[in-house]
């Protein structure tokens, strides 16, 4: 059978000869573990080793803790200026910019998404740095000037204290910056662990927080695995929050391990995302937002639009018309300018997007297009074809579970009320969105629908200034905008008494 999909054939781009090596950021100094461990990550398009990285141990993470709580302590930041915070913020911002194609590479290198794309999210992630320096300078509590003439109460917001932040690999240098600049903008200081899939742009920040004079011990970084580096991180005392992106499943370990010294914890899981299309819906936008919410980043993405609920009436038109688009996707080499979908993040990852949809065809689904591994030409990673699985109804896996792969699910409906409850049946809410030309279907949906974030008539748009996070299993508390900072902050009541009016207790005599 022939397969007429749309793929890119390996660029002659050269691949790095040697492994770049990467190491722990702790205290300011840049250090290799204290028992010589070291993990090796391939890029997942082209199977070569990328990276070697430092192998956190109980060592390592102890001392990022001991420097990060230190720091936070002596007031070396927490004590500064918003001004001063947001000067050095925006200093990150610009060597960002100035490093961007370098970190664009690796980023792809580690991660197998298209260099294309690698470079909008370095340069998204400037704009959250200087997003959350602005953020610096805004912060301010409340004053109570109506409790009476004797009192005034002022409400102080403070930073909440040493941070521990655990990234995933999805967006590895974007998520550390919907976390980390704001951290340092409420005063925070921080231990960061990215994912051992993609250590080494978080790495290369690191680079840059040291050249732009940030004090050492505020940021420290330490590269490894869950356990024991991510785990201690959840545990030990010194730690105040933990703010995490990545699965569900971790997601509720991490509340377990923060219970016993009662961390706050912040957190953003997966979804189960529906676009849910309307008859009256501009079906020309409706098809490409459909292509791209579950393409984008080959679906591993939280924000994956994994699943579409179509009118009846248009439903066979817009399946077909989403299969004959998704032929027309640019699948294949990340290193080419071309691509819009590179690889998938690991064999193991691979195996179990292959999984799904062999599960779904299993329950009585049909595929409509692809469900199998992509072999692209020249490479020796792993792809999977652009996949569309129709007549999934709601109790296959397929429809509730998050596939994290370039595979949708197409679900029917006839009514509003239908369309919505298909929407809350998942236990995720993290996003949905709605197609209609009728203003008053979009709003009725949009405040129906149990999810953190709804678009209507588009599909993933972002902004520095919104408020992003989920409901139900999806996450608690929320990054980027306002919200974003106040993650960090802990509140303080201080009530003053104005002369001695206060009426004592006890009659003295
Ligand atoms: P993951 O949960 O496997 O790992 C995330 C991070 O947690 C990694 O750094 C990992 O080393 C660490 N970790 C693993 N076990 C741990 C433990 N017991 N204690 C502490 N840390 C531990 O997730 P992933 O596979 O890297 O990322 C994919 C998931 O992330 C998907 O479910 C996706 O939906 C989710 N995600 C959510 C958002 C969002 O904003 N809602 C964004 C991106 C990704």
């Amino acid at each position: 059978e022939m397969l007429d999909l749309t793929l890119v054939a390996a660029t002659d781009a050269t691949l790095p000869a040697e492994p770049a090596e990467v190491r722990h950021l702790i205290a300011g100094e840049w250090r290799a573990s204290a028992d010589g461990a070291t993990f090796d990550r391939r890029s997942p398009a082209h199977g070569v080793v990328v990276t070697r990285a430092a192998k956190g141990g109980v060592a390592e993470t102890e001392a990022a803790i001991a420097a990060a709580r230190q720091a936070f302590d002596d007031g070396r930041w927490s004590e500064l200026s918003g001004k001063e915070r947001a000067t050095l913020l925006l200093r990150v911002a610009d060597l960002i910019d100035r490093d961007r194609e370098r970190i664009a590479r690796v980023e792809t290198l580690e991660a197998g998404k298209p260099i294309a794309q690698s470079r909008a999210e370095i340069e998204g992630a400037a704009d959250l740095w200087r997003y959350a320096a602005a953020l610096a300078r805004t912060l301010s509590g409340d004053s109570h000037n109506s409790l009476g003439r004797d009192i005034l109460g002022v409400v102080l917001k403070e930073p909440i204290g040493v941070a521990a932040i655990i990234c995933p690999w999805n967006f590895p240098f974007l998520i550390v910056s919907q976390k980390l600049p704001f951290a340092l903008a409420a005063g925070c200081a921080a231990v960061v662990k990215p994912s051992e899939m993609t250590p080494s742009t978080t790495v290369i920040l690191g680079e840059l927080l040291m050249e732009a004079g940030l004090p050492a011990g505020v940021c420290n970084i330490v590269l490894g695995f869950g356990d024991p580096v991510g785990a201690l991180m959840t545990t030990d005392p010194r730690v105040d929050m933990v703010t995490f992106t990545g699965s569900t499943g971790v997601g509720k370990a991490i509340v377990a391990a923060a219970a016993p010294t009662l961390k706050k914890v912040s957190l953003e899981l997966g979804g189960k995302n529906p676009q849910v299309i309307f008859p009256d819906a501009d079906l020309d936008g409706a098809v490409d937002a459909i292509v791209f919410g579950v393409y984008f980043n080959a679906g591993e993405c939280c924000n994956s639009g994994s699943r579409i609920i179509v009118h009846e009436d248009v439903a066979e038109e817009v399946t077909a018309r989403v299969v004959a688009l998704s032929r027309k996707v640019a699948f294949g080499d990340p290193l080419n300018e071309a691509t819009k979908v590179g690889a998938i993040v690991s064999p193991e990852h691979q195996a179990k997007i292959d999984g799904y949809v062999k599960g779904a065809v299993a329950a009585g689904a049909t595929v409509r297009l692809g469900g199998a591994a992509l072999d692209v030409p020249g490479l020796g990673g792993q792809f999977y074809q652009p996949t569309v699985v129709a007549g999934v109804t709601p109790d296959m896996a397929i429809a509730r579970e998050e596939v994290f792969g370039p595979v949708l699910s197409v679900l029917t409906f006839r009514t509003m009320e239908e369309a919505v409850s298909l929407t809350n049946a998942a236990s995720y809410g993290l996003s949905a969105g709605v197609w209609s030309e009728n203003v008053h279907t979009c709003l009725a949906f949009a405040r129906a629908a149990r999810a953190g974030t709804v678009w209507t008539n588009t599909w993933m748009d972002g902004f520095a200034e919104l408020p992003f996070g989920g409901v139900k299993e999806s996450g608690q508390g929320r990054e980027l905008g306002r919200y974003g900072l106040e993650e960090f902050l802990e509140v303080k009541t201080v009530q003053m008494r104005i002369g001695r009016t206060r009426t004592p207790w006890v009659a003295a005599g």
